[in-house]
């Protein structure tokens, strides 16, 4: 049951998006809206004035102009999986949830794309994508839930954008309602279009604080049969950096991922996995080829050359592709599981990474004698995802801690989650006062009310 009828009909914004979307698509009931105010992380969310779930973008444009006409505040949100708390109310806000906008088109083998709504998962485009012989640019640990409009918004990362880019590069078009109600629409998937500004790629990372993306046309790759895995245990970050560097010429490779002993002894606790290696290492570097043919005994070679590998284990197999990768792909949920954690995700010059993950664990311990700080992260882009468990999840002092040590290295503050609400503070120690002025015009052009995602991105003016 959605909100009863005496709830729906007590608001009135309620009683006309009813009128609109169907009475079991506005949740008025605290129960049924509770999963849409608590974000993955646990420590974002706030209470909705309801939850709203339009099934075309017809039924969004008409929800965005009784929002705009009531003064409402919007925040969309597709699978709920953002690690910045931005697609989660704050403060009464309505929630737009794009979860039934999930058709998948069919594959337009010749022009290698496809469009989807907003609300189809990441891994259902894969899906069908992968029956064509094609495959999606991008790959993320939580592609069963993340929406393809969840993942333009924040311009996802991931695991493979060494070899394709994030998802402002899978981007071939957007539909999309601004928070007047009115469409925008460039889903022609033309490969090239320099017909004014680009406003498929400003919508990429503007994290629904810009406009409501309803479909999207999605660049396809081509699915490589051929994959080969490799587990390296090496001494420590420096090593693990002169591997992936000596790897890097490999035409085949599509993954470089860093993890260390302790995030690889939490994951193997909680998905009660074996070691993946004989001896412990400090720390891992897993890495991916993949090719139209085998491409393991080019890996093999590469990898017999870097003197920085103590130990591996290479898999080729389905099965065994998929185990080495559970030791990075499970670190997420291993460290959720372990307590709310501080999630920084964050950006290093390959050249000073080693040197910021020797100096922030040492920091961290300073301020927090019983801080546990989790490294692991996509170290082919220089990107670390810092997890600290033990403060408490309001302690601001770690986050504080951290940035500042980022920006210090000549890092970004966000790699690839985007800023939402928890990064907002610190925005301003890596955009100048004239980027974010920039922005502000940006946003001001877009939704001069302020009702899309208010409070995410940009810190209130003064
Ligand atoms: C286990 C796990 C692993 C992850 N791994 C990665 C990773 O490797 N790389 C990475 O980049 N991220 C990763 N993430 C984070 C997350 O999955 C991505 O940020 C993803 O893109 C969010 O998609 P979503 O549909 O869940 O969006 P939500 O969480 O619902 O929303 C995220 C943001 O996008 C906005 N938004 C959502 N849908 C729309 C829309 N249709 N129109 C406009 N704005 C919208 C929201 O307002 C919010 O600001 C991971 C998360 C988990 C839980």
């Amino acid at each position: 049951m959605a909100g009863t009828a005496a709830e729906v009909t007590e608001d009135p914004l309620a009683a006309r998006l009813a009128a609109t979307v169907g009475e079991a698509h506005v949740l008025t009931d605290p129960d049924l809206r509770a999963q849409y105010e608590i974000d993955w992380t646990r420590r974002f969310g706030g209470p909705s004035r309801l939850v709203v779930l339009p099934g075309t973008t017809d039924e969004v444009a008409a929800v965005l102009r009784a929002c705009a006409e009531a003064g409402a505040a919007v925040v969309p949100q597709g699978g709920n999986t953002g690690l910045v708390g931005g697609g989660v109310p704050r403060d009464g806000e309505v929630v737009l949830s794009l979860r039934r906008l999930d058709e998948v088109g069919t594959v337009d083998e010749l022009g290698a794309q496809i469009v989807v709504g907003a609300g189809a998962t990441l891994a259902a485009v894969q899906q069908t994508a992968r029956a064509a012989g094609l495959d999606v640019g991008v790959d993320l640990a939580s592609r069963d839930s993340a929406t393809v409009g969840g993942m333009v918004a924040t311009n996802a990362g991931g695991t493979h954008v060494l070899r394709y880019g994030g998802m402002r590069g899978q981007v071939l078009g957007v539909e999309a309602v601004l928070a007047d109600g009115s469409v925008v629409s460039r889903l022609g998937g033309l490969g090239k279009d320099n017909t004014g500004y680009d406003l498929p790629g400003l919508l990429a990372g503007s994290e629904g604080t810009l406009a409501v993306i309803t479909r999207v046309c999605v660049r396809l790759v081509p699915l490589l049969p051929a994959r080969a895995v490799a587990l390296l245990g090496v001494p420590d970050t420096a090593a693990a950096l002169r591997v992936f560097a000596a790897l890097r010429p490999l035409p085949s490779l599509s993954a470089a991922e860093l993890m260390y002993a302790d995030g690889l002894a939490l994951v193997r606790a909680h998905a009660d996995l074996g070691p993946p290696l004989e001896d412990e290492w400090p720390a891992y570097l897993l890495v991916e080829c993949a090719a139209g043919t085998d491409p393991t005994e080019e890996l093999g070679a590469a990898v017999i050359a870097c003197p920085d590998v103590g130990d591996g284990a290479v898999a080729t197999d389905a099965s065994g592709r998929e185990r080495l990768w559970a030791y990075r792909e499970r670190h997420t949920e291993a460290i959720s599981a372990a307590g709310v954690p501080h999630k920084l995700d964050v950006t290093l010059p390959l050249s000073r990474l080693a040197g910021f993950v020797d100096e922030v664990r040492g920091r961290l311990v300073e301020l927090d004698p019983g801080a546990t700080c989790v490294l692991f992260g996509h170290v082919g882009d220089g990107n670390l995802h810092v997890n600290v468990l033990g403060p408490a999840p309001d302690d601001d002092r770690v986050d504080d801690a951290v940035l500042r040590l980022v920006a210090h290295y000549g890092g970004s503050i966000s790699s690839e989650h985007g800023i939402g609400v928890a990064k907002l503070r610190w925005l301003a120690l890596t955009r100048s006062p004239e980027d974010i002025a920039a922005m502000r015009a940006v946003k001001q052009a877009f939704d001069p009310d302020g009702l899309l995602n208010p409070g995410a991105v940009l810190p209130p003016p003064g």
